[in-house]
């Protein structure tokens, strides 16, 4: 046995423990606490999650993106190959998307589950998201004004960065993805000049996975506080509360998506064992459950994806960053589920036009939610506007945008479920690409 696997091998027990002994020390809380647990408890459980494992994996996030991208667009060289490469990349993330999207779609519309909603918790929630202020609620207010063009506009700002230092100083992803990627064509293209800095990212990428090496060990501890943080706020019981029937129709549709439809893609187009693929790539997997977060999984995907999934170092570098945060599978059935449910509970009735805009919305507000938690449920209210829009009703008829109070509880649950597969389409991105691109032997 090779010491690679013995280090994956005990890292994938320690995180399965911390998912698994993370949602056992969570109920009890709940429960001990009757589901008022102390504030202080909730903090110290966030803190090692959030600033120790969260907080190290945002620390390398930045220098790894860049160098990722830069020696995996520079060792693809050719500009024509690129644009090979790239324009299936983009192919693949927006038919899989819209494949989810639909799927989503077709689910919520069978299954029906806000017919018949709960009204006196339906009431009770959307009152308390009025009057609660707080850092969604204002998330939420914000994105409403955005508009589907603003959306659509702010993403195309984003591909050309005015100036991409204060965007990688701000965290924004997307912009520093857009100039690693013109950087490293041109690096490329000047050929010798090229070279040193070339050279240098090449170094600084091989130190950045080696700390990402280190910092997954502490993936089982961060793992197990953030799962134990998420389940001692909801409890478990939240699973076969009013919402039950809600969540059961993503979870099945995530499940359709993630174990029949992903995996056929990549067993028709990449020519892989999908089961034995997953295995591989458990460790970005279980980390984005634990995580809620692409962007923040993204260092362990990467890591997965090249030492234990054979995928290019080419396939890699473009592929799996781009698609963290571009390319979310998850989030964009949520959206759909959520929306349709969302009208389903307050009686309005949606025809074919307005399932169409749905699709079409919830693609895009998924391409622009960035890869952290719960930013699936604030793009989300793009779509809603969009839909009450198309709809033409009073204002007083529509849809309020505090009627995302009613998810608000169950998000986070729905969110581990739904980044995990956001992460799995990144992945099986990569591996088919990598048949395009395959690294030089
Ligand atoms: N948390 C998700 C992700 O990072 C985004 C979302 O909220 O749906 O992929």
């Amino acid at each position: 046995m090779s010491v690679k696997f013995s280090k994956h091998t005990i890292l994938t027990a320690g995180i399965l423990a911390g998912l698994v002994l993370g949602v056992v020390l969570g109920e009890v809380l709940y429960r001990a606490y009757s589901g008022a647990v102390p504030d202080g408890l909730l903090e110290g459980l966030s803190f090692v999650g959030n600033t120790f494992f969260i907080g190290l994996l945002k620390m390398v996030l930045l220098p790894l993106v860049v160098s990722s991208v830069i020696v995996g667009v520079s060792s693809i060289g050719d500009p024509a190959q690129l644009g090979r490469v790239g324009g299936w990349t983009v192919l693949y993330y927006f038919t899989t998307m819209a494949i989810a999207v639909v799927l989503g779609v077709v689910l919520v519309v069978s299954i029906q589950p806000g017919r018949g909603f709960d009204e006196a918790f339906r009431v009770q929630e959307v009152q308390q998201f009025s009057v609660t202020t707080g850092a969604t609620q204002d998330r939420v207010e914000a994105a409403s004004s955005i508009g589907l063009w603003g959306a659509f506009k702010n993403i195309i700002t984003q591909l050309i960065p005015e100036n991409p230092i204060a965007d990688a100083a701000n965290g924004r992803l997307l912009p520093v993805i857009s100039f690693s990627l013109m950087l490293g064509i041109v690096l490329t293209v000047i050929g010798p000049r090229g070279q040193p800095v070339l050279a240098f990212f090449e170094s600084l990428f091989a130190a950045v996975m080696k700390l990402v090496d280190w910092i997954l060990w502490l993936a089982p501890l961060g793992v197990f506080c953030l799962v134990a943080w998420t389940v001692a706020r909801i409890g478990t019981a939240s699973l076969v509360g009013p919402l039950g029937i809600f969540m059961v129709t993503v979870l099945l549709g995530l499940m359709i998506h993630g174990l029949i439809i992903l995996p056929l893609a990549l067993w028709v187009f990449g020519r892989t064992n999908p089961f034995l693929y997953m295995h591989q790539m458990r460790g970005a997997l279980m980390t984005a459950f634990g995580t809620d977060s692409s962007s923040a999984t993204l260092p362990v995907t990467i890591e997965c994806a090249e030492t234990l999934g054979g995928v290019s170092k080419r396939a890699a570098g473009f592929v799996l960053p781009l698609g963290a945060t571009v390319n979310m599978d998850g989030t964009a059935l949520y959206e759909a589920v959520a929306v349709v449910f969302l009208f389903q509970c307050f009686g309005i009735a949606l025809g074919p036009t307005q399932l169409a805009i749905v699709v079409i919305t919830a693609t895009l507000a998924a391409v622009g939610a960035a890869g952290i938690p719960s930013a699936g449920l604030v793009t989300m209210v793009i779509v809603v506007a969009a839909v009450n829009n198309s709809l033409g009703l009073p204002e007083d008829q529509q849809l309020p945008l505090a009627a995302v109070g009613i998810i608000l509880g169950v998000d986070r649950v729905l969110d581990m479920c739904r980044t995990t597969v956001n992460v799995w389409g990144d992945a099986v991105g990569a591996k088919i690409i990598t048949r395009i691109a395959p690294d030089p032997v």
